[in-house]
């Protein structure tokens, strides 16, 4: 008897493996005209039309009122905190089950991250602002987990009715949507990540959107040296105060890749609501095994499938029993929580540890900044398993998922 043959592991990956002609031709275009700089060319004519397109059609998919270009995710966050005013003194939450970014952005603002539980979502449940909220809260960061929008109705509520902005980080679920309306849309302000792991991707940029005008105009500030040009003064006329901005602009070759990206956003979304199809109702029920809960399944963009399971061991059993029928998973896929991170090893984490908000802090490290603190997370994160669907992936490539799930979870579970 032969062996029977593997199928080939799929190609992973969303917008990067969906880089073709569209990208090139826009990116061509802007070398052929010599104006990679998105505010003026060669001979200083009017604005280079990639991201004030990017931004039009970003901010009508999304149904907003304002978008603006940024050069990192990063960069979207720090941007959006210092449009909303937040720093010293004041008190950010968020889920410890978070990027590095989330963390780092709000400490770099001046302000103190508060770190939240997840639930089985992994994303922060409405529950948490009442536990977590002081009066130094000024705002709630809500991070939209893998491709599933967080439960932003009672979040919104929750947060608004003690008057903490919400801030949403979209950057890894652009396309996401929540109760008819795009992720994006629930909040004061929002960011998105073009980074080359995304939904959309030009390697390396950001986007900022809200319906604010003020926050528009101190985001536009924040992210131009504290410059308002003519362009932005037409879409929303300048009332803040002169302020000192930081460099955060995108360029036009980035912002023409990016979008050619988010013209191809609804399609990858498609594909992976077809092919998360074919295998969430064979794998539904299996026992012992549990899906992510998911707030709004209609929503749901569907690039990932989580299963939780008993514990780490089964965990370890279950992925290498996967890995061997050459099916792409993970455990922790690049997220781990915040509280293992190495900057939280002390609290002068900062550049100078005059502007760190956990300076006065002793001991160290302090209540809700240690792994004990977090039953819940330390509970989910530790036995979940996740599946990614890739945009190049194919039905037989989801048939072979669910069969491989139901023989492996036979082998494991039973
Ligand atoms: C990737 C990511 C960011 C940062 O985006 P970059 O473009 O890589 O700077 C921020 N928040 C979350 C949740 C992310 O996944």
């Amino acid at each position: 008897m032969t062996a029977p043959t593997l199928r080939p592991r799929p190609t992973p990956g969303l917008g990067s493996s969906a880089i073709g002609a569209e990208e090139e031709a826009l990116v061509l275009d802007v070398l052929r005209r010599k104006e990679p700089f998105r505010y003026y060319g060669g001979d200083f004519k009017p604005t280079p039309p990639m991201v004030a397109q990017l931004e039009k059609e970003f901010r009508e998919y999304i149904g907003t009122d304002y978008a603006l270009g940024v050069s990192s995710g990063t960069g979207a966050l720090e941007v959006a905190l210092a449009a909303m005013g937040i720093g010293p003194g004041d008190e950010v939450i968020l889920t410890a089950w978070s990027w590095i970014a989330c963390f780092t952005a709000i400490v770099r603002s001046g302000a103190r991250p508060v770190l939240a539980e997840i639930d089985e979502t992994l994303n922060m449940p409405p529950s948490e602002i009442a536990r977590l909220a002081t009066p130094r809260t000024r705002a709630v960061m809500i991070v939209h987990f893998q491709g599933v929008a967080a439960d932003m109705e009672p979040i919104e509520h929750e947060a608004h009715r003690r008057g903490i902005y919400v801030l949403e980080d979209c950057a890894q679920s652009l396309g996401t949507r929540y109760r008819g309306r795009q992720i994006g849309t629930w909040s004061d302000v929002a960011t998105f990540s073009f980074q080359f792991n995304k939904v959309a991707t030009c390697g390396e940029g950001g986007m900022v959107v809200t319906r604010d005008q003020r926050i528009y105009e101190r985001a536009v500030r924040t992210s131009d040296l504290g410059n308002y040009r003519p362009y932005h003064a037409g879409i929303v006329p300048p009332r803040e105060p002169p302020m000192v901005g930081g460099q955060y602009r995108l360029s036009e070759l980035a912002g023409a890749m990016a979008l050619a990206q988010l013209r191809k956003v609804d399609r990858m979304r498609d594909h992976c609501r077809a092919l998360q199809a074919r295998i969430l109702p064979r794998i539904q029920g299996l026992p012992g095994l549990a899906l992510r809960r998911v707030p709004d399944p209609a929503g749901d963009f569907g690039f990932e499938i989580y299963l939780f399971l008993h514990d780490a061991a089964q965990v370890a059993a279950f992925r290498a029993k996967l890995d061997a029928r050459n099916v792409n998973c993970g455990a922790r896929t690049g997220t781990y929580p915040q509280y293992n991170r190495d900057y939280l090893q002390s609290p002068a984490m900062t550049a100078h540890p005059a502007l760190s908000p956990f300076r006065d802090m002793k001991p160290w490290p302090p209540v809700g900044y240690r792994a004990e603190d977090f039953p819940r997370t330390e509970d989910l994160t530790k036995r979940f398993l996740a599946l990614p669907i890739g945009w190049l992936y194919t039905a037989a490539d989801a048939d072979h998922i669910a069969d491989s799930i139901i023989a492996v979870h036979r082998e494991v579970c039973g």
